[in-house]
């Protein structure tokens, strides 16, 4: 037995004797504050006490403080600088009644925590934690069709390719993420995918959700409920109103693998065509209204010093052929490579995988109206910006999501979600930063050049921040034309403030 493990035996056993006691004393822990565990454990962290407590319940197979899974748990985050962190314990919950048990000791002990589901966050700790405890759902990942029920239950730990394979033979699927490795967080903070337009936010396609709030309780939410008001919080809330362990999801019917009745796939431009593109993309946010029609549009500053930039679109339509009439203009630009052919929803849904690893990543949002000026202001504050820190950064992109009318009103009578409607047609605006690898940390300069550039190209008046793409730094419920209504909802649900003050998560609550 290595000496850390037998460090970790004594704080165990030491601990476990003041859990003991602990338990018989005080029947009620919810009741225990989070800075009060007593002086005799002043010695042991808050998250030694709470691992030693969880595992005690559930045993060593759960929770781990080390291993070759906990070694590829505390690596598997997209972001590099998520990867450095080390976890005091991870626990594997297989069932909600371990998520559960988790939660309730994190919060008599009042240690930190977060959860990680497909890892895919770029902000710094959303998803890792050092002195904390991980729940990591790498043990729940089942997906299942009912066709009774016409839903899809998926487990929090499923990434949207493996559960839209699982479900495809049905001639269903559901609305995941546009890159196949994107897991289950993007639910909770609304949620883009490439049907969208056709079929709404992602979150809007939630029929329940069981969710474990902040004291270890579990309940059952939906948009008919006594829990209503913490449904629709959930959907835009992120991580901020409990840890979810099922989605059941209405099933969108998308067809079979062998159904190609879309038409569609990438174009590659020069930096040459970046302002025709650049207008051209505010064009279809203001004009295109046919939910049919699907685009995404990434501004790419790649191989920096110097910077060499492309831009590669995705685009589709739910028919035979691209209609002039929505994509002419990307049509006729002049490009480098075209990829087009009929796809099914299964092919789209595997067109990008995102599953790269090995690079600090840092997001930032924003959202524009269709405006020519907007876009183009935008285009230019972002090269410059890369420009001045072309020797900082490995590569850049400022990627345009439109979030038709359509994404808003598909499925209305489902229940509201958290966002809210501004009323007009928008794009989600995400600029990804990518760093070399070997920085670890982000660069203050590089920084503070990130918020001037984030200021530069702010978003259009009324308009929602997109959670999913944000900057820690940026107050996206600020954003929400329901915020208010958001602030009492999480009073309500965790009054003593726990999420806040102990996990890292999305700020302004
Ligand atoms: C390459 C790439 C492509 C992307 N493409 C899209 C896209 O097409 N559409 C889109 O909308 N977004 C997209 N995103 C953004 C993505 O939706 C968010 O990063 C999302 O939060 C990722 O969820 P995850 O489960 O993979 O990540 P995680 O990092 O595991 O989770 C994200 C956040 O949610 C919390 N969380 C996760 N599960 C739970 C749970 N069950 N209960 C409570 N909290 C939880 C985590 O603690 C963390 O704060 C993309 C991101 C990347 C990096």
């Amino acid at each position: 037995m290595g000496a850390n493990n037998m460090l970790l035996c004594q704080i165990f056993f030491c601990v476990i004797s003041f859990i003991t006691t602990l338990a018989q004393e005080t029947p009620n822990n919810s009741s225990i504050g989070t800075a009060s565990v007593s002086s005799d454990t002043q010695l042991v962290s808050a998250s030694s006490l709470a691992c030693a407590a969880i595992q005690l319940d559930l045993g060593s197979s759960v929770v781990e403080y080390s291993g070759s899974e906990y070694s590829a748990t505390v690596q598997g985050p997209w972001s590099l600088f998520n990867s450095l962190d080390r976890p005091t314990c991870i626990v594997y919950p297989r069932a909600a009644s371990h998520v559960q048990v988790a939660m309730s000791k994190i919060f008599s002990f009042g240690s930190q925590y977060a959860v990680q589901a497909g890892a895919h966050s770029a902000m710094v700790g959303w998803n890792s934690i050092s002195d904390g405890v991980l729940i990591s759902f790498a043990h729940m990942t089942n997906t299942s069709y009912n066709p009774l029920t016409d839903t899809v239950t998926v487990q929090p730990g499923v990434h949207w390719g493996d559960a839209i394979a699982a479900v495809e033979p049905y001639g269903v699927s559901v609305i995941g993420g546009r890159a196949s490795d994107i897991g289950t967080g993007l639910l909770l903070g609304g949620g883009i995918s490439f049907i969208s337009p056709l079929y709404g936010w992602s979150a809007d396609s939630i029929k329940e959700v069981d969710v474990v709030l902040v004291t270890g309780e579990s309940v059952t939410a939906n948009a008919t409920n006594k829990f209503s008001d913490l449904f629709r919080a959930l959907k835009g809330g992120a991580n901020r109103f409990g840890i979810a362990t099922r989605y059941e999801l209405y099933a969108a019917h998308t067809g079979t693998k062998e159904d190609k009745d879309w038409f569609g796939g990438s174009i590659v431009y020069p930096e040459s065509s970046s302002v025709a593109l650049s207008n051209a993309s505010a064009r279809y946010i203001r004009e295109v209204t046919d939910p049919k029609a699907g685009l995404i549009v990434l501004m790419q500053a790649t191989n920096l010093t110097p910077v060499d930039a492309n831009v590669i679109i995705y685009l589709f339509y739910k028919g035979g052929s691209l209609p002039t009439n929505i994509f002419g203009d990307f049509l006729s630009i002049p490009n480098t490579s075209t990829s087009l052919s009929p796809l099914s929803y299964y092919d789209i849904s595997n067109l990008i995988s995102g599953s790269g690893r090995g690079n600090g990543q840092q997001f930032g949002a924003s959202s524009w109206t269709g405006d020519e000026a907007t876009f183009l202001n935008g285009y230019n504050h972002f090269m410059n910006f890369t420009r001045t820190f072309e020797t900082d950064l490995l590569a850049a992109d400022l990627i345009i999501s439109p979030i038709p009318r359509s994404q808003w009103t598909a499925n209305k009578s489902r229940g509201l979600n958290a966002i809210g409607d501004p009323g007009v047609a928008y794009a989600a605006i995400n600029f990804n930063l990518i760093y070399p690898t070997g920085v670890t940390v982000i660069p203050e300069r590089v920084n503070a050049g990130f918020q001037l550039l984030l200021s530069q190209a702010s978003s259009s008046p009324g308009l929602p921040l997109y959670i999913n793409e944000c900057d820690a730094s940026q107050n996206v419920f600020k954003t929400y034309p329901n915020f208010s209504a958001l602030q009492k909802t999480y009073a309500k649900y965790d009054p003593s403030r726990f999420n806040v003050r102990h996990t890292a998560g999305l700020i302004g609550l």
